[in-house]
């Protein structure tokens, strides 16, 4: 089954999206392109031309466009919009789902204000290969299928070759969507658009009493869960703008995002997040906020009368805390090897974050390093603090079924040995700017494997030297 593009999108009033083609460019050349997902999406290699992937060529059924949004951007409200991006249309996949085909680099559009529409080369295959890191560790993310370089100039501080991804998501609705819609001070528009989602996302709660509270409380507790899997991993986001939270609760837009190395709580890497509003630990009560965002444009739906309608966004809003605290707990009860966390197990897990910052220990590589035989080897565990945890530890785990050594062999499933650090995708991106793509692939290999490493990876299991870790920063990647 070839392309078979549909556009339910276009059902909504035309304030939502801008209809067009992209942009022409000079010489469109794919790079890269996702042989897994292009199974998954019902499409074989002949499918991906070049013309179509740039957009210039249109596949049976798109009608490409670009969607209007609203969104705060570190707190500030502003009306958005696919500056340089357009989907194509919808695929729906041989299983009968439904995806988003975008083009993120495409060209100016009624929404890009000062910008040039154009996306760089190694910001496009930093989103490919970390969005693929995040799908191959369980953690619901937008994917991508192909990145092109145009053959044209992109002008940044220097002079960039210009690049074209093609991303694939759920849907692109986002908070910032409905911020949207609420600004267009017309009751049936955001009507539009809830009722599209429900369709769309959530088909199971469309008919229940109060379908808004619901759609809030159902993306509420979506967010909770993705939150607290990208702490798990140690994600930082670095954009957590309302634009960029997905209503399908998939992690999407990786502009400045980063894994972090040692544990830091208040870790931050973008280079414009000054005062860490969007830091590791800030990350649940951001998502809350941003939801709170999203309540305020329903309410209207919610109830005639705005007190009872406040009353019941609250409500449905405790939804993100309960499923956030449930599926951390869980989660890190389980990078410990405990199958259920009550007090004692929750104590120990907060004693091993504190440890973990006190003495910077990798976040990553110290799980992981519980979960194998030799972990007394390393430094850290030498720690006489470290030696206390550990027996307390290995008491309470000693209490529940299993062998030590089996609860070790499943830790080694939700402890991943390989995640994109940011050293590792620096050195990725370089070579690959020389048009060395040998390390990019070898690196994309082993995040699509994260929880076993092939002993030829063994490499990319390291942390950095603190001399390549020292003052990393990340850009927005306009
Ligand atoms: P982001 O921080 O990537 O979510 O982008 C915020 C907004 O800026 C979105 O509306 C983007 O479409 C827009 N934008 C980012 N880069 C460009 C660009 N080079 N040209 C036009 N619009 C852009
Ligand atoms: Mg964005």
């Amino acid at each position: 089954m070839p392309w078979n593009f549909e556009s339910t999108y276009l059902q909504l009033p035309e304030n939502f999206y801008h209809k067009q083609m992209a942009s022409a460019v000079p010489t469109p050349q794919k790079v890269i392109t996702n042989e897994f997902l292009m199974e998954t999406l019902g499409l074989t290699p002949n499918d991906l031309e070049e013309s179509v992937l740039c957009g210039r060529k249109k596949a049976p059924g798109s009608e490409p466009f670009a969607q209007a949004y609203a969104g705060h951007q570190y707190a500030h409200f502003t009306f958005l919009g696919d500056g340089r991006a357009l989907v194509l249309g919808e695929q729906v996949s041989p299983t009968g789902e439904r995806f988003d085909i975008q083009l993120k680099g495409s060209g100016r559009t009624p929404f890009s204000r000062m910008g040039d529409g154009k996306a760089a080369l190694g910001p496009m295959l930093r989103e490919y290969l970390i969005s693929e890191a995040m799908h191959y560790l369980g953690i619901p993310s937008t994917r991508s299928l192909a990145v092109l370089t145009t053959g044209e100039p992109v002008f940044r501080e220097t002079v960039l070759p210009g690049a074209i991804l093609v991303r694939v998501a759920s849907s692109h609705i986002r908070v910032g969507t409905f911020e949207f819609a609420a600004r267009l001070n017309d009751i049936n528009k955001i009507k539009a658009l809830a009722d599209y989602t429900l369709e769309r996302h959530f088909p199971e709660i469309k008919d229940s009493t109060n379908c808004y509270v619901e759609l809030l409380r159902q993306v509420s507790k979506r967010q909770g869960r993705l939150i607290a899997n990208w702490l798990l991993v140690g994600f930082v986001h670095g954009v957590m703008n309302t634009d960029n939270m997905s209503i399908c609760g998939e992690t999407i837009d990786y502009g400045p995002c980063a894994f972090i190395n040692s544990y830091n709580p208040s870790a931050v890497f973008s280079s414009i997040d000054r005062y860490g509003r969007y830091s590791f630990s800030n990350q649940p009560s951001v998502g809350l906020w941003n939801l709170a965002r999203f309540a305020e444009t329903l309410l209207p739906l919610m109830d005639s009368d705005l007190e009872k309608a406040k009353g019941k966004a609250e409500k449905a809003l405790s939804g993100f805390t309960a499923e956030f605290q449930g599926a951390w707990r869980s989660g890190m009860g389980l990078k410990l090897g405990f199958s259920d966390v009550k007090d004692v197990e929750l104590k120990l897990i907060e004693r091993f974050l504190k440890l973990l910052e006190e003495h910077r220990a990798d976040f990553t590589g110290t799980f992981r390093d519980l979960s194998t035989p030799a972990f007394n080897d390393s430094e850290f565990f030498k720690n006489s603090t470290v030696v206390d945890w550990q027996r307390d530890w290995r008491e309470v785990l000693s209490k529940n079924g299993a062998s030590f050594e089996k609860k070790q062999m499943f830790m080694k499933s939700v402890n991943p040995a390989v995640i994109p650090r940011n050293h590792l995708v620096e050195k990725a991106l370089e070579a690959a700017h020389q048009g060395d793509f040998y390390f990019f692939h070898r690196l994309l290999e082993a995040v699509r494997n994260p929880y076993q490493l092939d002993p030829e990876h063994q490499d990319l299991m390291a942390p950095p030297f603190p001399e390549q870790e020292e003052g990393y920063r990340t850009f927005c990647g306009t």
